[in-house]
């Protein structure tokens, strides 16, 4: 089986743009000469899911998603992406309406925390990332403790996210309170410090700090192109 990763972007573009470039580097760097990533991406209007995130219509969004999930399948990916963190909330639904399997982002971050044999992390993302449990939960699944930043701290993080990062805007100002906030985890405790939220890697990369960073888009792409890589080379074997 020739393995095609799909993505279900959109939330937002700026988001998908990054997964998209990543996924093509990593088949690149791992094979070489002309190699690219075989993908489908689907790419949803984010106002559609924004707008329901913010009126707490979670089903209707899920609804949404779920039908796009069943295009990226139908146009012949082998596993599935949804590419955000926040939109994990409903990913047993997008998940129950396909056949293929869905890649959870916890999982993979959670993976990589403890492949640096870490206990203690501090999760930067959406409110709803930072303040429900979907995420959080899934990540203590794996043995995990997650901090969050206080209340002042959070309002800031999601504002940067929805009036900046998701409409592309990348500001050393909010740069640098980031910096602050991820300083004040590690403080609290954090070993490292988990970007929760698709954009925040596009603000805040590894060079910025000597805190260790675990950026989800980035995790989760090279998962998918792990394991596409891998069942190539059992079937080319
Ligand atoms: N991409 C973001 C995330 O990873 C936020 C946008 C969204 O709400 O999907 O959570």
């Amino acid at each position: 089986m020739v393995t095609t990763i799909g993505m279900l972007g959109g939330m937002s573009w700026e988001s998908s743009a990054h997964y998209y470039r990543l996924a093509n580097e990593l088949v690149r760097d791992r094979l070489g000469g002309h190699h690219s990533a075989r993908c489908v991406l689907y790419s949803v209007d984010f106002a559609d899911i924004e707008r329901r995130q913010a009126a707490g219509e979670w089903d209707e969004a899920a609804d949404l998603l779920a039908d796009a999930a069943r295009r990226v399948e139908a146009a012949g990916a082998d596993l599935l992406l949804l590419c955000t963190n926040t939109m994990h909330k409903v990913a047993d639904q997008v998940a129950a309406a396909i056949d293929i399997p869905l890649l959870h982002i916890a999982d993979v971050t959670a993976d990589a925390v403890r492949s640096h044999g870490l206990h203690t992390v501090g999760l930067l993302g959406t409110a709803f990332t930072m303040e429900q449990d979907f995420l959080r939960d899934r990540l203590a699944g794996h043995g995990l403790t997650v901090l969050v930043p206080d209340a002042a701290d959070r309002k800031m993080v999601h504002s940067v996210i929805y009036d900046e990062l998701c409409l592309g805007v990348v500001s050393e100002s909010s740069r640098a309170r980031y910096l602050k906030v991820i300083e004040r985890l590690i403080a609290a405790g954090a070993q490292g410090v988990v970007l929760g939220c698709t954009e925040i890697e596009l603000l805040v990369r590894q060079e910025d700090t000597p805190l260790l960073l675990f950026p989800t888009s980035r995790l989760h792409v090279a998962a998918a192109v792990d394991q596409a890589i891998a069942a190539e080379v059992t079937v080319t074997a």
